[in-house]
């Protein structure tokens, strides 16, 4: 928990595993390459790789290891003495990194659409109501997992009647979904294919979960699913929250996110160019300008005028902060 003012506590979402410093260490081995590594924590569902940067970036200032050709290449040996010191290094810089506010590309793009909104979620942690759109989308979400899961070893048909056995209201048009899914998949050939992965970067404190993560031909593509596309600049900004943060856990460029409308059966390619990540850097550097701030953020024409508080979970108290401020104003 993180005490940032005016006896408001935010918490830091990051929790890394107890025994995080061995599960990087087991990791470096002679002759892995940093994609292989990087590669392995996809399979076992490491949420951060800073770790394993730490710790090769002191091996090889120790002249422990050399990095060749993305390589690594043992050139020294490492006994139980170095082993507790190189611990301590790393559990010291990982509590460092830790001790920072975090955040979600999807907060910074709904921080965009309104800073009031983020405060009053985020910082007030003002309870929302989950609406039937946002109970839906957690279903569709469940059936691609379930999709992907299962991928190759059942049919759709197969997919949809095992659904139906433990969830309410499996609709017919979900099957569309998945065939519209299942055409993407195929169309672009990739080797390998994650599903509902979350990313920390500890450096950048920003913590994202990708729907799909696509591999192929060594490159690393996330994919982001909604109900219907909208490539607006809200979207896009957290389309590239993803590519960064994506980037620096596998410490490889990511080219292109995809997005994906499963109602209106679209799909983009987003290229990812430095102007779009700056774009969200100045949004990142903002959120916590307000944050620290401790002001409640007045309300911006453009966000009624794009409406945006037509479908806020935290209307009833915004009017009710601007009631009051009326009446401060006036007394
Ligand atoms: S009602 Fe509109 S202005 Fe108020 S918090 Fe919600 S989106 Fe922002």
């Amino acid at each position: 928990m993180l005490n940032i003012g005016n006896g408001i506590n935010m918490n830091l979402e990051v929790k890394l595993p107890d025994d995080y410093f061995d599960i990087v260490f087991n990791e470096i081995k002679n002759n892995r390459t940093i994609f292989d590594i990087v590669f392995s924590f996809l399979i076992k569902k490491v949420e951060c790789a800073d770790g394993l940067f730490i710790l090769l970036s002191k091996l090889k200032r120790d002249k422990k290891i050399e990095i060749i050709k993305n390589k690594i290449i043992f050139i020294d040996s490492i006994d139980e003495n170095y082993k507790n010191e190189l611990k301590k290094y790393f559990d010291e810089r990982i509590e460092k990194l830790r001790k920072k506010i975090f955040f979600s590309p999807l907060e910074i793009s709904k921080f965009y659409q309104c800073e009031r909104r983020f405060f009053l979620e985020k910082y007030l942690k003002l309870k929302t109501k989950k609406d039937e759109k946002s109970k839906e989308g957690e279903k569709i979400h469940k059936l691609i997992k379930f999709f992907l899961e299962n991928y190759l070893r059942k049919n759709i048909d197969e997919i949809i009647e095992e659904l139906k056995k433990n969830e309410k209201n499996i609709k017919e048009e979900y099957k569309d979904y998945l065939n519209f899914l299942n055409n993407f998949l195929k169309k672009n050939k990739f080797s390998t294919v994650f599903s509902e992965r979350r990313f920390i970067s500890l450096e950048k404190s920003l913590i994202s979960s990708s729907d799909l993560i696509c591999v192929k031909d060594g490159k690393i593509f996330p994919v982001e699913i909604k109900m219907s596309f909208r490539k607006n600049k809200a979207t896009l900004l957290q389309l590239i929250g993803e590519a960064i943060v994506l980037e620096r856990y596998a410490r490889k460029k990511v080219d292109y996110v995809f997005l994906i409308g499963l109602k209106n059966k679209k799909i983009g390619k987003i290229k990812i160019d430095e102007k779009l990540k700056e774009s969200f850097e100045k949004y990142r550097r903002k959120i916590i300008k307000v944050i620290l701030s401790n002001k409640i953020p007045n309300i911006k024409e453009i966000t009624i005028k794009k409406g945006i508080c037509n479908y806020c979970h935290v209307k009833d108290m915004c009017d009710e902060i601007e009631k009051i401020r009326k009446y401060l104003k006036g007394s």
